[in-house]
Formats: C-alpha cells, structure tokens, sequence
C-alpha cells in the first residue's frame, strides 16, 4: 500500500452537464417556498450543502431555519437528479481513465472527495464506468465543509484498508476549495487546470502543485510516487 489519492470529480475526472441543477432551484420552491437559482452565488468548488446553505442565507433565511429542512431539500435534489439522470452528458477529462488504471496497479488507494451528494457523483461517475474505481470517499451528502469531507475520506480508507494517515495523501481538484480544504485537513493538494481556473490561478492558492491536466501519466506518477 502505497498512499491514498484523493480525486474530486467535476472538471477534475468528468465534465457534465448541469441542467440537473435546477433541481436545488425546485428543492428550494418546495421544502422552503423560495424562488431561486444557484447561480446568486459563485458556487464554484462549493459542497451541495454549502450552496443550498449559502443560497438560502442570501435569500434571508437563518442557519437554523435552513438546518431544518436541508435533509428534505436534498431529498428533492435527489428525486430530481434520479429522474432526469439519462439526459445528462458526461464527459471523462483527458488523461483520467489511464491514471486511474495505473494508480490501481500500482496498489494507491483511491478516493473521491466531491461536494455532490453520494447519489449525484455516483450517477456521473456511472454513466461512464468510472465509479468501479472509488470504494468510498467524502460526499457533499456527508457534510456541507469540505474539509471535513478530506477528513471523512481518510478515515474511511483507515476503516476499508486499515490505511494509516501520515504524510501520505494527495488530493486533485479543480478550484482553489479544494485546495484550501486539502491544506486544512493536512494533505498534499494539486490544482489541475481542467475547470474555471486558470492554471496561474490556481498557482496564486497554496496547492502544493499545479498541472494543466491529467494527461502526463507518468508525471503525475513520478510527483506522488516520490513521496514513498
Ligand atoms: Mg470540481
């Protein structure tokens, strides 16, 4: 066992469509009686929780008003996400299948970290026969911060692998969120330019390395397997 890799997965392993979004827009309509779109914050990198949280706080709700009934509105997203599941788009990013393939060979264990709920990522991931690779992971349906959702990951890879948390983890993502909730939770980040950040963007974050995608396999290796 060498260390855990940890991925994100939209704009980092897949590209989809969102027309799914308009689920929170009719989770919010039902269970709260406001009218909204997600796009009244910049919810990029943000946790499903987070952006029902954020988006309701904006329209005047409280914390505890929105606490509530957060299980029955992500219930609603998930309903939705379920029906119109078929007609979403994905698209593996570059690079991603054989990286995965070699990391699996090369006995890594790996993981997601995804603001989407479990269903939600899992359905992406599906649709292009990429969810076989994650056994577990840290999901926006776990907890609305993702750092702890870093931390969630690596203690579920101690309980399924008995892996021992130490220098040892790496963490893929897209925005500068994941990469401050990698350095929180105390693991190695890499930026990968692949979504609405630049990669001079994200070399302005603290992320520990920045590629411009998942491409160069060997690279990649070559970063992670010089730590063991
Ligand atoms: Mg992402």
């Amino acid at each position: 066992m060498k260390g855990l890799i940890l991925f994100d997965i939209d704009k980092t392993l897949v590209k989809s469509s969102m027309e799914y979004v308009i689920a929170f827009s009719k989770g919010f309509r039902e269970v709260y009686d406001i009218d909204s779109t997600i796009d009244i914050i910049d919810y990029c990198g943000m946790t499903d929780q987070q952006i029902i949280v954020e988006v309701l706080k904006k329209k005047g709700l409280t914390e505890s008003e929105i606490d509530l009934e957060i299980h029955e509105c992500m219930d609603v997203i998930l309903d939705y996400f379920d029906k119109i599941k078929d007609s979403i788009q994905v698209e593996v990013l570059v690079g991603v299948l054989k990286l995965l393939k070699e990391l699996k060979e090369q006995n890594f264990i790996i993981g997601l970290v995804t603001g989407n709920l479990e269903p939600i990522g899992r359905g992406k991931l599906e649709k292009v026969g990429l969810n076989h690779y994650f056994r577990f992971g840290g999901f926006g349906s776990d907890d609305a911060s993702r750092t702890k959702l870093v931390k969630l990951a690596i203690k579920r890879a101690g309980e399924n692998f008995g892996f021992k948390f130490e220098d040892n983890v790496f963490l893929f993502g897209d925005t500068p969120r994941d990469v401050d909730a990698g350095n929180e939770a105390g693991v190695i980040t890499i930026g990968v330019a692949t979504g609405n950040y630049s990669k001079r963007d994200l070399e302005n974050t603290s992320a520990d390395y920045v590629v411009d995608n998942l491409q160069d396999t060997k690279k990649i290796l070559n970063l992670v397997l010089k730590k063991f």
